[in-house]
């Protein structure tokens, strides 16, 4: 309980961030008392009385979905979410809904239609997006743990740029049940942490089957949190140069190369590797998501949700609704993903995104089945960069260019911090098979150790 109180005192200091789009200290000491009353539990949960922060597209009843966005500004849900159904059966205490780009598209939080959050690290700058604002409610030290979401690197990218752990499971293994859809073939929820092992809990929690999720697979949940139990001798790490282009950031490279020095040390075998077809991977997103953005957005109609604006007849209350309430990426994306998808376009764009999609999974396929167990490479091409310093959208885009396949091709994928440049964290990026996520947490818990302080100075 104290923990809870002490959390809710840190508040004011995510305030002064943007971090938080709903906050309710009453709401969250409701959630507290419940998790005080599983204490006497024969087995009592794996996050206990811990206060979690939840992505504002992920579903509450109680505080906002909003999703960052003027259309569903207000609206609270009739129906909760499954990952945070299971946080709260594992005592978990939900605390706040976390500020993010609208919907889901962007990389920095300034396309929240509440005002972009702040880097806790560097206020001048961005902490990553879409999930900016849990990955911040962990940088800033208001809660150890976070839900966000991915779609394109939503969770890793902000980890990196905020110093902290973020794991984005295969596609499959969490249900995404009250998860608002954006692009549905890439929509995962994934957790952020303040250590690996923080991260490996929540991602055990919420992981599994779930019978409202026609995409989550029945299997097995490895106690994730027990992966640091088995060292990394002899396991085979593969550095895809793909990855470290010359273009790379000198001390981006740096620093990855260091922990892969780290792990080789620990008996790691590290082998370069290719995976040619990853210079698609940024066109091949950004037709695909945009084109199932535009159908899962259509919802947003007036009728069923949110936002209502009045015109003279259906057609103009439609349009000044949408064109009302969708910030400017939102509808940039809407047209894009129409566009692709329209007679004539479609076979030129949507078809060939699709084929190459393909060409992309089978590159992790081939490296796997040579014999690479996990491979390592930077989560993002920078540093955290200035608010307001990236006005080009395709500019925005590229930062995403080191997660985006990970998405294509369903494979799980996490960022754990390897340094800092200037004060500003880099986050180095380790991507493991299918359904995978022990061997990733493996390598994970095994860097943390070996980079100690150093993953952090
Ligand atoms: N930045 C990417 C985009 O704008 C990815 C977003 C995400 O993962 N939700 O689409």
């Amino acid at each position: 309980m104290t923990d809870i109180e002490d959390a809710i005192a840190r508040v004011p200091h995510g305030d002064a961030l943007n971090i938080f789009v709903s906050f309710d200290a009453s709401d969250a000491r409701a959630h507290a008392l419940t998790a005080e009353q599983m204490k006497s539990d024969t087995s009592p949960g794996l996050l206990l009385g811990v206060p979690v922060a939840i992505k504002d597209n992920i579903a509450t009843t109680t505080l906002t979905t909003s999703c960052g966005s003027r259309i569903l500004e207000g609206y609270v849900s009739p129906f909760e979410a499954t990952a945070v159904t299971k946080l709260r059966a594992a005592g978990a205490v939900p605390f706040g809904k976390t500020n993010m780009d609208e919907f889901g598209m962007g990389s920095s939080t300034e396309h929240s239609a509440f005002g972009p959050t702040r880097n806790p690290l560097a206020p001048d700058r961005v902490p990553g997006g879409s999930s900016g604002g849990s990955a911040a409610a962990v940088a800033a030290g208001i809660v150890p743990i976070a839900l966000g979401s991915e779609t394109g690197g939503s969770v890793r990218q902000p980890a990196a740029f905020c110093g902290v752990v973020g794991i984005k499971p295969s596609y499959g293994r969490v249900s995404r049940y009250g998860l608002v859809a954006f692009a549905s073939s890439l929509d995962h929820i994934g957790v952020f942490g303040a250590t690996v092992d923080d991260a490996a809990r929540a991602l055990e929690v919420i992981a599994g089957f779930d019978e409202h999720d026609a995409t989550s697979v029945d299997m097995p949940v490895p106690h994730y949190h027990t992966a640091g139990e088995r060292s990394v001798k002899g396991l085979v790490i593969g550095r895809p140069r793909e990855y470290f282009p010359d273009s790379l950031d000198a001390e981006v490279r740096r620093r990855c190369d260091v922990a892969l020095d780290r792990l080789r040390a620990l008996g790691a075998e590290i082998r370069d590797v290719s995976l040619p077809h990853t210079g698609l991977a940024i066109p091949t997103y950004y037709i695909i998501a945009p084109a199932e953005a535009s159908a899962n957005l259509a919802r947003f109609d007036g009728v069923r949700y949110g936002l209502r604006m009045e015109g003279q007849g259906l057609r103009e209350m439609y349009e000044a609704t949408r064109s009302g309430g969708f910030g400017p990426e939102v509808t940039r994306r809407i047209m894009l993903g129409t566009y692709v998808l329209s007679a004539g376009y479609y076979d030129a764009y949507y078809r060939k995104a699709q084929r190459v999609r393909t060409l992309i999974a089978d590159d992790f396929r081939a490296v796997f089945e040579s014999g690479v167990d996990v491979l390592f490479t930077p989560t993002a091409p920078t540093p955290a960069f200035p608010i307001g310093s990236i006005s080009d959208p395709y500019a925005m885009y590229l930062s995403d260019i080191f997660t985006v396949t990970a998405n294509l091709a369903g494979v799980p994928a996490m960022s754990v911090p390897v340094g800092r440049i200037g004060g500003l964290p880099i986050g180095g990026q380790i991507i493991a098979k299918h359904f995978d996520e022990m061997s990733m947490v493996r390598v994970a818990y095994a860097l943390e150790l070996a980079l100690g302080a150093e993953a952090r100075q």
